[in-house]
């Protein structure tokens, strides 16, 4: 069920840093029931992220008309590609020109203003985990330019330390993240977003520059596992 004190403090943790930006919450959805949606709600939030689609699509059906956004933050598959422009709003994980190029053509067949997305970056170099690798991340951009049906407003990033690693490899991803987007729109790109925090480093991620912070078990407890 929803957390309200918890929602409370976070909402509190984000005051200083609003002086100096816009910063959100991406309430973490996924393994939820509708019931703790309806409860966030009640108490305000407005932007929830949900990982997989169909679990995704099912809650949406159950609120219909709700005034609220959608946030996929899971990884994209292809052939999910055309229902997710259709039913979110936000796209937080793009790792590649392929996926990018099909939400956009799918966004304009459909009708609807710009996907909002962000590159998701791998920066602890294992190449098992999804994401672009630094070097990649700037032809991924270029590449990204022509595609009308999309906005790339930034890069996220999802770091996973090794279990005896502490908040300080923590703190190192995300500061990699902002310093990459800093020298990105150095060279003239237009990114106002760094989508990294979680309900165990949101505070980290807030200090570091975030401004979507996606936070789930702080919010929501224990969710359910698939
Ligand atoms: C599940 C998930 C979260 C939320 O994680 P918590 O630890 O429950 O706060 C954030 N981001 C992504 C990409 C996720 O998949």
């Amino acid at each position: 069920m929803f957390d309200l004190a918890h929602w409370q403090m976070i909402q509190h943790d984000l005051i200083p840093w609003r002086v100096l930006r816009p910063v959100e919450v991406v309430a973490v959805t996924k393994g939820q029931s509708v019931a703790a949606l309806r409860e966030a709600m009640a108490a305000g939030v407005r932007v929830f992220g949900e990982s997989y689609v169909q679990e995704a699509l099912a809650k949406q059906r159950a609120l219909a008309g709700a005034d609220v956004e959608w946030h996929f933050i899971g990884r994209l598959q292809s052939n999910k590609t055309g229902l997710i422009a259709e039913h979110f709003d936000w796209v937080h994980g793009v790792t590649n020109g392929h996926q990018a190029e099909r939400l956009s053509r799918a966004r304009l067949l459909l009708g609807k203003g710009p996907l909002q997305v962000c590159l998701q970056v791998n920066l602890s170099g294992e190449t098992s985990k999804s994401g672009l690798a630094e070097p990649q991340v700037e032809p991924c951009l270029r590449a990204l330019q022509g595609l009308t049906g999309l906005v790339v407003r930034g890069l996220m990033t999802l770091p996973e330390p090794p279990a005896d690693e502490g908040e300080g490899y923590t703190r190192q991803r995300f500061r990699a993240l902002r310093q990459l987007a800093e020298s990105l729109c150095q060279r003239g790109y237009k990114l106002d977003t760094l989508s990294m925090g979680m309900s165990d480093d949101y505070q980290i991620a807030l200090e570091e520059g975030a401004t979507w912070v996606r936070v789930g078990t702080l919010l929501f407890g224990a969710r359910e596992k698939r």
